[in-house]
């Protein structure tokens, strides 16, 4: 289906007369677009046939690559598994020689020829934002693991792209240009190709107008139970308040959010869009669309960080190698920040359970052993290797740069507040940084860094370097004491002796400090922190409990334990891959992790205003969400 932007309709003329730059530095000329056909003979079992139309620009042979990642998601994902048979011709249909090289290259000989046809049959059944997810009746296609290219010159040509639509197939949907050929659409760069999902099928299609262009809502797996104008209202209230933010909508293209219903939660931003992952009963109660529009509050804010400002190494890309940025804290870490802020700001959330979201983000830090071994520089680079390869000892050595993240972005926040005595705010930071490198080049770390400091009108280099480029452990309190904050401590009850006398019956216990799971009557140990008794007696993730002091588990361990005050040592027998062995474990007393942000009852006048020019005052309604 052909989707009508009239400001976006090129003529197809345009597409040969795009002008092109060897990558050598050469003269210019002009060269036609690689033209991609995709078509769905097979969906019904997950797969594509993707045929490209490659001009060979009078080269004897092409060297020709698919990515093996894609921006937004740094882990190398080798695309090219799921290429099951590729073919090359000429375009009367003549055979012509392809040789697989590496991995995810081949070389075609192109000797003679002003055009090859390069055929291949694609399988692609992984239901998540990154990859692609081919059924019967829909196909959601992400540019990376879609299109190859030719290895010497894919950033300086063209790209079209056109679906063949199987019957009962309502339409296809995508940012791309479109143009006068129903279902064909027109990339200027591989990069924008790329980054342009690409959903064909019937999804339910809602539109609302943003500054003079259209952001649709195209949701699958609806099944007659997502509200999709209602999700819509709420979008265009997020998109209201985080153009007011940053002072300006940057595009003049239509803007897609793919809104796949799935049941789990995900995101991955593009320049003009969005593909989520979701949950489709969310959108009945207040709860459940609140948590989906956090996810579309962080994903639409990458319209400006992230995908127009962004660090130097995210653009233009290298799609066969690593991207390595010390900077996601800022892409990632900061757009957490301001998802949950700018809600507030919107009205979805109060100031307190602003301030619930805010203290359930610094409890998950400070649990995370993690914190203080990795700093988020180091989490930042390392994304490839370590957050995207979580295993049993993640939390012990590692930091998120989205929920650690997150909290340096209030932290910074509030820093930048105080030294600039309320002059000044993280705001005027990220706007100016728009401004100032939301260009080609992008910024640095240490760009990042002394334009802070600039705002600030402080030197905050060590600022960084103790918060930001060192593993350390936050100091919250002049964040405290600037806002008028602090950490309450959730009372445990007093324990009331009996009406006759006696003591209360339970034990307080001691503590083993293991994160367990029971299944299939088993109990069987998941994570085991540093600092706890469990790792200090060596128990292991996959380790199963069987019993404690000589007793059978058959109750929550806890039951078991609370006979044994912390410093007793008691007696742990386990079974390792089959082995009954026993383990001493001394337990400990168990910490009380359970405290929230509150604001001071004895808050000075000039806290509370510094708390009020950061999350304004509840005296207005929050806003309702509409029904
Ligand atoms: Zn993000």
């Amino acid at each position: 289906m052909l989707i009508s932007h009239p400001i976006m309709r090129l003529g197809l003329f345009i597409f040969f007369l795009v002008s092109f730059t060897a990558a050598c530095g050469g003269p210019v000329r002009e060269v036609a677009p690689i033209s991609y056909t995709l078509r769905f003979p097979e969906a019904l079992n997950h797969y594509m046939e993707v045929e490209a139309d490659i001009p060979t620009l009078g080269a004897d042979q092409l060297e020709l690559f698919m990515p093996v990642w894609t921006p937004g998601s740094y882990l190398i994902r080798e695309y090219a598994r799921n290429i099951d048979r590729i073919d090359a011709t000429t375009v009367k249909g003549n055979s012509i020689d392809i040789t697989k090289t590496t991995k995810n290259r081949w070389v075609v000989n192109s000797a003679g020829l002003d055009r090859v046809r390069v055929t291949y049959r694609l399988y692609g059944w992984e239901i998540n934002v990154r990859s692609n997810w081919i059924e019967g009746d829909f196909a959601m296609i992400n540019g990376a693991p879609t299109y190859l290219s030719v290895v010497d010159n894919y950033q300086q040509r063209p790209y079209q792209v056109h679906v063949e639509l199987p019957d009962g197939w309502a339409g296809s949907y995508t940012a791309l240009q479109t143009t006068d050929r129903p279902n064909s659409y027109f990339a200027p760069d591989f990069d924008t190709l790329i980054d342009s999902p690409l959903l064909a099928g019937s999804p339910q299609v809602d539109s609302v107008d943003i500054n003079g262009v259209p952001l649709y809502l195209v949701t699958l797996g609806g099944a007659g139970v997502w509200d999709n104008d209602r999700a819509l209202r709420n979008v265009a209230a997020v998109a209201k308040t985080q153009q007011e933010f940053w002072g300006h909508y940057p595009s003049d293209k239509p803007y897609y959010i793919f809104n796949l219903l799935t049941g789990f939660r995900g995101g991955l931003e593009h320049k003009d869009g969005f593909v989520m992952t979701g949950d489709r009963w969310y959108s009945s109660t207040r709860g459940g669309i609140g948590s989906w529009l956090s996810l579309v509050s962080h994903e639409y804010f990458h319209l400006w960080n992230g995908k127009r400002l962004r660090p130097v190494q995210l653009g233009p890309f290298d799609y066969e190698h690593e991207a390595f940025t010390r900077s996601l804290w800022v892409v990632e870490g900061i757009t957490s920040y301001y998802q949950h802020i700018l809600l507030r700001r919107a009205g979805f959330s109060t100031r307190e359970s602003y301030l619930g979201t805010a203290s359930n983000l610094i409890r998950s830090v400070e649990n995370t052993p993690g914190r203080l071994v990795q700093s988020m520089s180091d989490s930042s680079f390392d994304s490839w290797i370590k957050a995207y390869r979580p295993d049993e000892n993640s939390s012990n050595t590692r930091i998120s740069y989205y929920g650690g993240g997150s909290v340096v972005g209030l932290l910074l926040d509030a820093e930048v507040r105080r030294v600039s005595n309320d002059t000044q705010s993280l705001d005027d930071v990220m706007r100016l940084a728009y401004e100032r490198y939301s260009g080609e080049r992008g910024y640095t770390e240490a760009e990042f860094i002394a334009l802070t400091s600039e705002v600030a009108g402080s030197d905050m280099a060590p600022w960084f370097k103790r918060v930001v480029q060192t593993p350390s452990q936050h100091d919250y309190q002049p964040m405290l004491d600037w806002y008028g904050l602090e950490f309450e401590e959730a009372k445990e009850p007093e324990p009331k002796m009996l009406p006759n006398g006696l003591e209360p019956p339970d034990a307080p216990g001691g503590w083993l400090g293991a994160d367990l799971k029971v299944s299939g009557g088993k109990t069987m140990v998941t994570r085991v922190l540093t600092g706890t008794p469990a790792y200090a007696a060596g128990l292991y993730v996959k380790d199963e409990l069987i019993a404690v002091n000589g007793f059978r588990i058959e109750k929550a361990i806890a039951s078991h334990l609370r006979p044994f005050l912390a410093g007793t040592t008691v007696e742990l027998l386990i079974s390792r891959r089959g082995e009954l062995i026993t383990l001493p474990a001394t337990l400990a007393e168990k910490p009380n992790k359970s405290w929230k942000l509150i604001i001071r009852k004895d808050a000075t006048p000039e806290q509370t205003a510094h708390l009020e020019s950061w999350l304004g005052t509840d005296e207005v309604e929050s806003k309702p969400d509409e029904s």
